[in-house]
Parts: C-alpha cells; structure tokens; sequence
C-alpha cells in the first residue's frame, strides 16, 4: 500500500497541525513553512493527489473548497484581500500529493508569481 501523505496523516490526528477550521470534507491548518504574514492550507479529506487528478464527481467538493475558503480569509482577518493558490505538479512546485488550496496574505502579494 502507498504511503500515507504527510496530509493525510494529519486528518488521520496522526502528527499534529494547528487546525484553524474543519468539517466534514475539509480542514484547514497553518502552513509549517509560511510565505505570507498568513498562510493557511485547506484539504479535502477526501484523498485527491493534485488538481489534474479531480473528477467531475468532486464538483460539489471542490466547490465547498472554494466556499470556506474566503470565509477562513475572513476569520483571519484578512479584510484587505489574499491569494488562493493550487500548485499542480513539479513546474508548479507542488511538494504533498495531496490537493490543497494555500490562502496568502496579510502583505502585498507580487504579481507575476516567481
Ligand atoms: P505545495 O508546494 O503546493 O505542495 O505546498 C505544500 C505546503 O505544505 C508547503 O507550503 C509546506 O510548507 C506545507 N507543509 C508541509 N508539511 C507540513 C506540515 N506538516 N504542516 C503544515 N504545512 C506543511
């Protein structure tokens, strides 16, 4: 069997992360490794390696994604706008095989990303 992602493990309450919010399809904890003043990941408990790997069947989940999103961005005070970011694959530098959405923000954010 394939091993566990370091995100998965997380769900299972098998290491520990500093969950911000979760319900029954998500979770959201701080990124150990922040690139904004607030960076924040939010999950799909459901197991989905990366974007490319998304299904019509998971509309309705990824849509959810998307829903709580902002309303985290909200609860962290991030009035004056952030980013949402997918990486999908190695020229995006995706690391955890795992889809999440990171929420940015709490600084001026460049454009175009490196
Ligand atoms: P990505 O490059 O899009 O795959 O992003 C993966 C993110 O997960 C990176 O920003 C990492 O800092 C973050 N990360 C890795 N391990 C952990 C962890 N145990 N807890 C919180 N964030 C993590």
């Amino acid at each position: 069997m394939a091993e566990k992602t370091i995100f998965k493990k997380i769900i299972d309450g098998e290491i520990q992360a500093d969950v911000i919010y979760e319900d029954d399809q998500c979770l959201a904890f701080r990124d150990i490794r922040p690139q904004a003043p607030t960076h924040v990941l939010v999950i799909p408990k459901k197991e989905i390696p990366k974007l490319d790997d998304v299904l019509e069947e998971d509309a309705p989940l990824m849509g959810h994604l998307l829903v709580v999103a902002p309303k985290i961005a909200a609860q962290l005070g991030l009035h004056n706008g952030y980013r949402v970011v997918i990486n999908n694959g190695p020229d995006a530098g995706q690391e955890v095989m795992h889809i999440h959405l990171h929420i940015l923000g709490g600084r001026r954010l460049g454009w175009p990303p490196g």
